[in-house]
């Protein structure tokens, strides 16, 4: 199988991909049962996790000054990598079939089962998890923020999954020094304190164990999904309606109604982008130096509101 895996990594980097990894399905035997790979492929051996980084400059420089700009960031984001994503999986899954293999690309993460669903307990939570196969296949770690950081490119990557039922050969899990030495920036500078450093969560992928912090994910949809705290990018399309989430944990109600109000305060400009800030201050320790934090967003000076 090494001359196969080789191809099909071949195929990957062939689509731009900058990281690919492969997780053999025993590695996942602790996720929830309709989470696991066999629960989409019955006959599944191996998850394929493949990432493409950002444009650095890009990422470092969204909403600096003068230009203040968060439209790339959000295009390339949410758009082209996201594209890119899915055309490098569709076309691994194809390599896969034609050689007689099943194969099944999954989703960029960005949908959720909002809800509790069934014997999943949680709430936004996503058919596969591409953060945890990117660990399960050795490309980087969990930090704080319970997001996959990598050696190569810290938090500056995008992740899909392909799950198929070849017997591809295992990258070994990443061994190396430690992507996250706790400094807690992550926890400091959210703005909507959705990272709980009290309440740590522990998983066991492969022969290891990961703890980070539990994520009130309603509270973290109060800035990244609905955009209600202008300086995370929404001040830089001009947006100055701010709503600060209540204390204690949020349900959807409260999330909907400030929601709402957001929209008739911000007109026609409600549709905008935000940048969690974890994404942008977290830097592994042996990064710090090359990469740059992504400044805090600027005040709204000069801005006429609308
Ligand atoms: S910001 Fe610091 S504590 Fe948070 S995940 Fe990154 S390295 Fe870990």
């Amino acid at each position: 199988m090494a001359t196969f895996t080789r191809q099909v990594e071949d195929m990957a980097r062939a689509h731009r991909m900058d990281l690919v990894g492969f997780a053999p399905v025993e590695r996942f035997a602790h996720a929830p049962r309709m989470v696991r790979p066999e629960a989409h492929l019955p006959n599944a051996r191996t998850v394929i996790a493949m990432a493409i980084r950002y444009p650095s400059a890009m990422f470092e420089h969204a909403g600096r000054a003068p230009a203040e700009n968060m439209f790339s960031m959000e295009v390339y984001q949410n758009h082209v990598i996201g594209q890119a994503l899915y055309i490098a999986a569709m076309r691994v899954a194809r390599f896969l079939e034609d050689a007689g293999h099943d194969a099944i690309p999954m989703c960029v993460s960005g949908r959720w089962r909002v809800y509790p669903y069934k014997d999943i307990n949680t709430d936004w939570m996503a058919d596969f998890s591409n953060r945890h196969a990117a660990v399960a296949a050795g490309l980087g770690e969990f930090g704080m923020h319970a997001l996959c950081i990598t050696p190569q490119y810290g938090m500056r990557q995008r992740f899909i999954t392909v799950i198929t039922s070849a017997p591809l050969d295992p990258t070994p899990m990443y061994a190396g020094p430690a992507l996250c030495d706790r400094c807690m920036k992550c926890f400091k500078e959210c703005p909507v304190k959705a990272i709980n450093p009290r309440r740590m969560e522990t998983v066991v992928i492969g022969d290891r164990t990961f703890t980070y912090a539990t994520i009130d994910h309603f509270r973290c949809a109060w800035s990244e999904q609905t955009n209600m705290i202008p300086e995370e990018g929404p001040a830089f399309f001009g947006q100055t309606a701010r709503f600060e989430p209540p204390p204690g944990r949020i349900n959807d109600q409260q999330l909907l109604e400030a929601f709402y109000k957001k929209c008739a305060a911000a007109g026609f400009q409600t549709g905008t982008h935000a940048m969690g800030r974890c994404m942008g201050v977290c830097i592994p320790p042996h990064l710090r130096g090359t990469q740059k934090e992504v400044a805090p967003m600027a005040p709204l000076e000069g801005h006429r509101p609308r």
